[in-house]
């Protein structure tokens, strides 16, 4: 038996890959449904159709560009082929997925502690005891199963505020707003759903609430819902497993410093993890590639992070030209060093910002 401690988008993946393998699956939710309350803005790129079809049931926008504003206001606007997921109808869907290839699902069960090689389950009714082969940590960023076994270390974390708001978009571009006084150690986007709704927001590691109210203020726009949650900052020193117990997803840190997508690299880990325990392989060693490439985007987000306003203007304007835009549109961002490369060589300028690196 497998229990999953979890029921996101990487806990059910999992689930149904190891399902549709014929393991016994169980996965153990706290909340009364997946997929609420919303603690993500959706956005993807096309590497998310590796694990799912490009289905209309979850996929509620896409963009064809990306609108990056400099602190002086001056922007540069770069193809892209990214898309928007309605998170509940996309959990759910991987949910279903599961259900269908045998797992089971166990609403409001909280996952508490491991006591005798056991998981202590809090019910409506009491505790439980349960027995597992493997124990899968899917709970997120403040994974209690992660803690539980002694692999939470000290994570960073950011903030992430947002809201639903009414107004008018042009729907298929989103923007992005970088600026040490709009969010320091992160940035502002505004993404629409569609040409009357948007999801505005940001991400800083303190403040982040007055940072969020003083936007929200700028751009006026009339608040449908708030919602915000947070985002782990990927640590390579995190380990990934320790005897039977295992991190996949936010729960592992598993997400991307340059923009907080945790998406693609949590479902990526989840299909290492349900192969390497079909295949019998040593998971961490299986997650090197993913591992890799999330700390190339912690090396950027540490560049960023010593970036002053004139290091930003100067960027976005190097971003105008031609050849810069070609390969960020047709590279793979989410594994960056091919793209890194590409940039590096049309355009040397931008190595000049490495030296940032080192503040
Ligand atoms: C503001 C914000 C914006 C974001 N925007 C993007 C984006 O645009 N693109 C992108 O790719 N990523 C984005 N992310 C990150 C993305 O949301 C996460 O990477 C993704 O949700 C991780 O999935 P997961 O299954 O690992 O964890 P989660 O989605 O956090 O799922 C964890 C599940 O475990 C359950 N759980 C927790 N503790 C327990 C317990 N003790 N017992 C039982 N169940 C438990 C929770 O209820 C939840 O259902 C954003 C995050 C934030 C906060």
């Amino acid at each position: 038996m497998i229990s999953i401690i979890g029921a996101g988008p990487t806990g059910s993946y999992c689930a149904y890959l190891l399902a549709k393998k014929g393991f016994e699956v169980h996965l153990f939710e706290e909340h009364p449904k997946t997929g609420l309350p919303v603690q993500c803005t959706g956005i993807v790129t096309k590497n998310l159709f590796k694990f799912c079809p490009k289905s209309k049931e979850f996929i509620i926008n896409n963009f064809n560009k990306v609108q990056v504003v400099a602190p002086n206001n001056s922007y540069s606007e770069i193809p892209i082929e990214e898309y928007l997921l309605d998170r509940t109808s996309f959990d759910n869907y991987l949910l279903n997925k599961a259900l269908d290839n045998g797992a089971q699902i166990h609403f409001n069960h909280k996952f508490k502690e491991f006591k005798n090689n056991k998981a202590i389950i809090k019910t409506k009714e009491g505790l439980i005891n349960n027995k597992a082969n493997f124990f899968i940590g899917a709970d997120g960023p403040t994974s209690s199963v992660a803690k539980q076994a002694n692999l939470y270390n000290n994570r960073e974390f950011l903030i992430g505020m947002q809201a639903r708001v009414r107004g008018h978009f042009n729907e298929n571009t989103f923007i992005t707003f970088f600026g040490k006084r709009i969010a320091p150690n992160f940035f502002a986007w505004v993404v629409p759903e569609s040409k009357t709704t948007a999801r505005i927001g940001l991400a800083t590691k303190t403040h982040t609430n007055t940072y969020f109210q003083y936007f929200l203020r700028a751009l006026n726009f009339q608040t449908l819902e708030y919602q915000g949650g947070l985002i782990p900052i990927y640590n390579n020193k995190q380990r990934l497993k320790k005897d039977n117990i295992f991190l996949i997803g936010d729960a592992a840190t598993l997400t991307k410093a340059t923009t907080g997508g945790g998406l693609v690299t949590g479902l990526e880990s989840a299909k290492i993890l349900a192969k390497s325990i079909i295949k019998g392989r040593d998971y961490e060693k299986e997650t090197k590639k993913i591992r890799f490439n999330l700390q190339i985007h912690k090396k950027l987000r540490n560049i960023l992070d010593n970036f002053n306003d004139k290091d930003y203007i100067k960027l976005i304007k190097m971003m105008k030209q031609k050849k810069i835009q070609n390969i960020l549109k047709n590279e793979n961002r989410d594994f960056p060093l091919k793209m890194l490369f590409k940039l590096a060589v049309k355009e040397p300028r931008l190595l000049k910002f490495l030296k940032k690196a080192h503040r």
